[in-house]
């Protein structure tokens, strides 16, 4: 069995992406693990294992402009910028299995944003004209930012619609917190809209994910929010194999045992993500991709959005392309918009950002998935 597989089965295991020239390395950190690969592309270093691609073996992902064959990568331009993301910090109440940026009751390698960051950027965007309507929070887990309802209220004064990603659990259920958010949705209705993470139907399948006694702390915060008339969706996964029909079938039994006004047939009401396996193999995608595929650029993430994050000492904010590439310092456009909006150089063009990232391939141009549906 390949080591990596041995050690998912047996505890937590923490990713990193770490590039250096033409050397692609994802530092795996795991608990109990110690045996070396067979082929040697494993190194063992204390508790850490390093899958090492070298210029030899992999080159994908290595240069900007072209793939490892040779052909002129594909890029995206911002076409409108859409909808404005910020980070709020990737602490959460709980740990998944799965999370995508790993957030976790320890994890503050992005943290909290403050509302003064946030009136800086939504001034940015008056200013220069961009028709943003939606500004969306992710975490972490938002709720757990002091300045959330703050940041949220700012948002919504200034006419723009707020969507708030969140685990509906503890930190949303505190009573501050909920009587804030009744004020918001008295003064702005369906401006504030909030996505809630189910990972699946069923309670087992979601606390393979997220651990014993999640499911019902979510529906709780669910019922809170069908009752007092919230606008929510939901986001559930496609992990456990289901064919989609059975999977939405399956989430629309639990809306309607538990009175929530949601079509899970709606793609708009219950966002499927497909999975982001960071061992899969996966191709680059050159300019070619879009006609073979008939896929547009534009459908891209990143071409009606931006994310702002924090990083843990870091003098200053920065604005990154999408919420998929958090940690990749490689792919960061600068301090404010205006930068990003000519960022040039290395994985950008004039602003353009060109896809030299796996989960480029994976995750939006093959997979499919987008945090802005
Ligand atoms: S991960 Fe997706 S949204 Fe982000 S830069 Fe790549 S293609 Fe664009």
């Amino acid at each position: 069995m390949p080591l990596l597989r041995l050690a998912s089965r047996f505890g937590r295991v923490h990713r990193r992406y770490i590039r250096h020239n033409l050397q692609f390395c994802i530092e795996y950190r795991v608990r109990g693990i110690s045996s070396p690969d067979a082929e040697g592309r494993i190194i063992i270093m204390s508790g850490t294992i390093k899958t090492m691609r070298t210029a030899a073996s992999d080159i994908r992902f290595a240069n900007p402009d072209v793939t490892a064959d040779g052909a002129p990568r594909a890029q995206v331009e911002l076409r409108a910028l859409s909808t404005l993301w910020f980070n709020t910090g990737t602490l959460c109440n709980i740990e998944c299995a799965h999370c995508y940026i790993e957030s976790s009751p320890r994890n503050d390698q992005l943290v909290y944003l403050t509302s003064s960051d946030v009136r800086l950027y939504l001034d940015e965007v008056q200013t220069l004209g961009y028709p943003t309507g939606e500004i969306g929070f992710t975490g972490g887990e938002p709720f757990m930012n002091p300045d959330m309802i703050s940041m949220a209220s700012i948002c919504l004064e200034r006419g723009h619609e707020v969507l708030i990603l969140t685990n509906a659990m503890q930190p949303m259920q505190r009573p501050g917190v909920k009587g804030a958010l009744l004020k918001l949705r008295s003064a702005y209705g369906d401006a504030l809209k909030l996505r809630v993470s189910i990972d699946h139907f069923s309670e087992a399948l979601h606390e393979s994910e997220r651990g014993p006694g999640t499911f019902i702390h979510t529906l709780k915060g669910l019922d809170w929010l069908a009752e007092n008339d919230f606008s929510f969706t939901v986001a559930g996964r496609t992990r456990f194999g289901e064919d989609e029909k059975i999977l939405r079938e399956g989430y629309q039994q639990l809306f309607s045992a538990r009175g929530y006004k949601l079509d899970a047939v709606d793609p708009a009401q219950l966002v499927l993500f497909p999975e982001m396996d960071e061992q899969a193999a996966v191709p680059e995608i050159t300019t070619a991709c879009w006609g073979i595929l008939d896929i547009s650029p534009d459908a891209m993430m990143c071409a009606s959005s931006r994310m702002i994050v924090k990083r843990k000492g870091a003098a200053s904010t920065v604005v990154l392309p999408c919420t998929l590439l958090a940690y990749d310092p490689a792919f960061e456009m600068g301090s404010s918009l205006t930068e990003a909006a000519d960022a040039d150089g290395g994985n950008f063009e004039n602003g353009a950002v060109k896809l030299n990232h796996p989960h480029c391939a994976k995750f939006c141009v093959l997979g499919g998935g987008s945090c802005s549906q």
